[in-house]
């Protein structure tokens, strides 16, 4: 089993420190809020160097690439106490460019490994995980990354970080696609019911179903945050591509609300839309 640790104990950080726990790794924890770590009962670290210091394997899972840049980067940074014979597997979506910089400050091996799936999936071991870097690197740590998921090696370093971008460009426009095909319906005269039985039968028909107690319940708790979201959404908008679908579904996700609640809350702010006019 291999020295392993976790810097980063949000939703997620937690949830994959608990299964690498579980699986039986030697894991030292880091989180900037300490008190978060307390549940998971493992040793905790004095800084991200120091996490580094003590670990064959590095996971960064942090929340953007500003706070990617606050764990890795100078003396406390976890590239001060990783050496050539560590493995940074940063697992935050944070864009290629964030990984670019990440590799250029890093004398360790790294892989860029973001994820799909949420908490539980995270939890259940059942992430998507897209994986950039030298293919040996990631044979090496692919006995590791399976406790958490399937890993998928998607090319060279950032290409796990460039993976991640088009996984989640696919969410947002699916899920503003369901938002406007209900508010057509429902300006149209359409019963809720009857909405949902005709999207039944199309390409949209998972999705639907999916999100139709949390629409009907009018609850949104959190499981992908809307303001990680939005993180993302800019991610894909940074890169300056004609995306005019993606750029729609990142207005609407700007316009709903609370960034606490979970990203489908924008379902509601595209049928309350529709009602207005
Ligand atoms: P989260 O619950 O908001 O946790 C964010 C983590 O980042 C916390 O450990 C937080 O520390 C840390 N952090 C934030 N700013 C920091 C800073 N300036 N310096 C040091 N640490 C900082 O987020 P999450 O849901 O775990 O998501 C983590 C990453 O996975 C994100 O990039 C997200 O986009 C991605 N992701 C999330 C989901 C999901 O469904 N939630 C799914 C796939 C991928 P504190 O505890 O001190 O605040």
């Amino acid at each position: 089993m291999a020295k392993v640790a976790v810097v980063g104990l949000g939703g997620m950080g937690s949830r994959v420190a608990r299964r690498l726990l579980d699986a039986g790794h030697d894991l030292t924890v880091w989180n900037r809020t300490p008190a978060k770590a307390e549940a998971l009962g493992a040793p905790l670290a004095a800084s991200p160097a120091d996490a580094a210091r003590r670990s064959e394997v590095v996971i960064t899972m942090v929340a953007d690439p500003q706070a990617l840049r606050a764990v890795t980067e100078g003396p406390d940074g976890v590239a001060a106490g990783a050496d050539g014979e560590t493995t940074v597997i940063e697992m935050s979506t944070v864009g290629p460019a964030a990984i670019e910089r990440l590799a250029s400050v890093l004398s360790a091996g790294l892989l860029d490994a973001p994820v799909l799936g949420s908490l539980n999936e995270a939890e259940a071991g059942k992430l998507s995980i897209f994986v950039g870097g030298e293919e040996e690197l990631f044979e090496r740590r692919r006995d590791l990354l399976n406790v958490l998921g399937r890993p998928i090696h998607v090319g060279a370093t950032g290409s796990g970080a460039a993976a991640k971008l088009v996984a989640n460009s696919t969410l947002f426009n699916v899920i503003g696609a369901l938002g406007e095909a209900l508010a057509l319906a429902q300006a149209l005269g359409l019963s809720r019911d009857a909405a949902f039985e005709v999207i039944g039968t199309t390409a949209l028909a998972q999705q639907a179903e999916r999100r139709r107690p949390a629409l009907e319940s009018g609850q949104f708790p959190p499981r992908f945050p809307l303001r990680l979201a939005r993180k993302d959404a800019d991610l894909i908008a940074e890169q300056g591509l004609d995306l005019r679908l993606t750029m729609a579904a990142r207005s609407w996700l700007a316009e709903a609300g609370d960034g606490d609640q979970d990203y489908s809350a924008v379902l509601l702010r595209i049928l309350q839309a529709a009602t207005r006019r």
